[in-house]
C-alpha cells in the first residue's frame, strides 16, 4: 500500500508560530522537505496578512520556490481573492477551507458555511480552467471550539455537495484536535462509502495526543493522504499550550515499520525537523526526534563486519 504524505509545515505548522521566519527560511526549509523526498506541500495561505502575519510573504515565497516536476505547491485559500492571488503566485493546487459548524466558519472567515460552499462552487472550476488542482477540507469535522460536538451528517452533507464541483480530493479536518479513532473510522468509512472513487485525505492535530491513532484510523478507512508537518509544529489557537499538527517524520516512522510506502526519507525528514527547532530556537514537540530512528541506522564498522 502507497500513503501520500502531505507536508503542512510551512503554512498550518509556522502559522501559529510567534517567530516570524524569513522568506528566505521558509523557501529553504521548503527545498529541504522536497530533498526529502516529500511532493505534495502546503507551502502558504493567501489569507487577510493582518490576520496571518507569518503567511504575508506568500507571493514571495512562491516566487523564491524551485520549480521540479512531480512536486506540487498547495497555497490555501478561503474565497476566490485567494484563489485568484494564488493563481498569479503561481500554485499547482489550492486547499479551500469550509468549517462544519456555522460559528467557527463565520469566525474564520467572515461569512457562513452556505456562503463557503456557494465559493468553493465557484472556486473550484475557475481553478481547474487555470490549470490549478482544487483540494477542499472540511475543517472543525470532528468537533467545534464555539458549538462543541459536530453533527457528522453534516459534515457527510457538505461533503457530498462540495464533490459535486469535481475536487481532485476532499479532506477531513480535526483542526482543533478533539477527534477519536472510532469517530475517524466511522466518518471516513461513511464519505468512502459515498463517494467510493474520491480521493480521501485526513488531516489531525496532536492537541489532545490522539493524532496518530486518528492516522491509523483514517488509513484504515479508506483515507489515502494524509497531512502532517515536519517535527509536529505548529499550535492550537483555542488551547494556547498545545502541540500543533502530527509530526511527519512521527507518521512516517509508523508507517514504515507498516509495510506502507510514502518515498520519504525518514533520515532527511529528522535533520530537517532539527533545523526547524534551530530556526524556532525551541524544542519541536514530534517524539521521533528525541527518541530516534528504529532500528538505529547502521554504522560504518557495521556495514563492512
Ligand atoms: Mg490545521
Amino acid at each position: 500500500m502507497n500513503i501520500e504524505l502531505v507536508e503542512v509545515g510551512p503554512r498550518d505548522g509556522l502559522q501559529s508560530e510567534r517567530v516570524i521566519l524569513p522568506t528566505a527560511a521558509k523557501i529553504a526549509l521548503i527545498e529541504q522537505l522536497i530533498a526529502a523526498g516529500l511532493r505534495r506541500i502546503e507551502v502558504t495561505s493567501f489569507v487577510n496578512p493582518k490576520r496571518v502575519p507569518q503567511m504575508a510573504d506568500a507571493e514571495a515565497v512562491l516566487a523564491g520556490l524551485p520549480r521540479r516536476t512531480g512536486v506540487s505547491y498547495i497555497g490555501l485559500v478561503l474565497n476566490h481573492k485567494g484563489l485568484e492571488r494564488a493563481r498569479d503566485a503561481g500554485c499547482d493546487a489550492i486547499g479551500m477551507a469550509i468549517v462544519a459548524s456555522e460559528t467557527f466558519n463565520r469566525r474564520n472567515q467572515g461569512v457562513g458555511t452556505e456562503e463557503s460552499i456557494a465559493a468553493w462552487q465557484q472556486i473550484a472550476p475557475a481553478a481547474r480552467a487555470a490549470g490549478i488542482a482544487p483540494n477542499v477540507t472540511i475543517s472543525a469535522a470532528f468537533g467545534c471550539p464555539y458549538e462543541g460536538d459536530v453533527d457528522p451528517r453534516r459534515v457527510l452533507e457538505i461533503a457530498l455537495r462540495c464533490a459535486e464541483s469535481n475536487p481532485v480530493e476532499i479532506c477531513l479536518a480535526d483542526t482543533i484536535g478533539v477527534a477519536v479513532p472510532t469517530q475517524v473510522e466511522d466518518l471516513f468509512a461513511s464519505l468512502h462509502e459515498r463517494l467510493p472513487t474520491m480521493p480521501l485525505r485526513a488531516h489531525f492535530h496532536n492537541t489532545r495526543n490522539t493524532a496518530l491513532a486518528n492516522v491509523y484510523a483514517a488509513i484504515r478507512s479508506g483515507a489515502r493522504a494524509i497531512d502532517a508537518s515536519v517535527g509536529g509544529i505548529g499550535g492550537c489557537p483555542f488551547a494556547p499550550a498545545a502541540t500543533g499538527n502530527v509530526p511527519t517524520e512521527d507518521v512516517l516512522y509508523m508507517l514504515n515499520r507498516m509495510g506502507i510506502e510514502t518515498g520519504v526519507s525518514i533520515e532527511r525528514l529528522l535533520a530537517t525537523a532539527q533545523w526547524v527547532e534551530q530556526q524556532l530556537g525551541k524544542p519541536v514537540p514530534g517524539m521521533l526526534i528525541k527518541a530516534g530512528n528504529f532500528p538505529p541506522p547502521r554504522t560504518a564498522a557495521q556495514e563492512s563486519a
